[in-house]
């Protein structure tokens, strides 16, 4: 089996994450920038940032025979931050790099205007460079939240099919698939969606345009969550095609929109490559 993981935060993680990852099928991965949990006080603090996704985070991921790829954002916590604003400023040289293969993640936490302008500035940036995004929806007032940004993107004039729009549930899954954004599900170890939840939605609404992530971080998460969600497709009757299409085709006819998903040295699932990690230890 392999597994693309959409939406993981791997900076958080360890080295037993990868190689645990690895063993359950992940070869490739998108790990969205996005809040670090305590408050960045510059914009400085997000360039070293950006510029660990593009650099160390996948060196060590490479390591473990896992592909890295980001996307770059001003995310909606920080936009309410006056001290992060100037990051908008320098989003564009981050665009042009190779590595970063969307948007995001942006959209609404609190929906303040703020944000608002937040918003609608990225995706404005997205359409400049031709680039797929990644919406975040908010955790609190989740179907009102979703609603709202389905109607900022349609009023940005970008195309449905280049806008992921994640972390969804039941309630929301039908405004987003009717939209034509892809829809997006992050599967967490105790709240928010369970892999069997998932399966039902899946058995509701189909294969198309859905992606399972793990949106593994900091907090109570399980970077393992793609594989166990795969697993409980097969246990309810799915086959190995759909599962495919589920946690591998999928993410990657949606990133791969942004001409920049190079799977080529991507490992064959079975191939044994890994042969261990190699990172020297040093420094800290
Ligand atoms: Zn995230």
């Amino acid at each position: 089996m392999r597994i693309f993981d959409p939406h993981i935060h791997m900076t958080s993680r360890t080295t037993d994450d990868y190689e645990a990852m690895y063993a359950a099928g992940v070869r490739a991965l998108v790990e969205p920038s996005f809040w670090l949990g305590q408050p960045r006080t510059s914009v400085d603090s997000f360039t070293d940032y950006f510029d660990a996704l593009l650099g160390w985070e996948p060196f060590r991921a490479a390591q473990f025979g896992i592909q890295h790829f980001c996307t770059v954002a001003l995310n909606p916590k920080e936009a309410n931050d006056p001290r992060c604003a100037g990051v908008l400023d320098v989003l564009p040289r981050y665009l042009a790099k190779d590595r970063v293969v969307a948007v995001g993640e942006i959209g609404y936490d609190s929906m303040t205007p703020e944000e608002d302008d937040a918003l609608a500035r990225q995706l404005e940036l997205a359409v400049e460079h031709d680039l797929p995004v990644l919406v975040h929806t908010p955790h609190r007032d989740k179907a009102v939240g979703t609603r709202r940004t389905l109607d900022v993107v349609r009023e940005s004039g970008i195309a449905p099919e280049r806008v992921l729009v994640d972390h969804l549930n039941e309630l929301t899954v039908a405004m987003v698939a009717d939209s034509g954004c892809w829809t997006g599900f992050s599967i967490y170890p105790h709240t928010k969606m369970s892999e069997d939840r998932m399966v039902r939605i899946l058995q509701e609404h189909g294969t198309a345009r859905m992606l399972v992530n793990s949106a593994a971080d900091w907090g109570r998460s399980d970077p393992l969550k793609t594989r166990r969600t795969a697993d409980a497709m097969l246990a309810a009757g799915f086959d190995d095609d759909s599962v495919d299409q589920v946690m591998w085709r999928n993410p990657v006819a949606f990133y791969g929109q942004s001409g920049r998903l190079d799977l080529e040295d991507a490992a064959p699932d079975d191939a044994g490559l890994y042969e261990g990690n190699s990172i020297e230890r040093g420094g800290e």
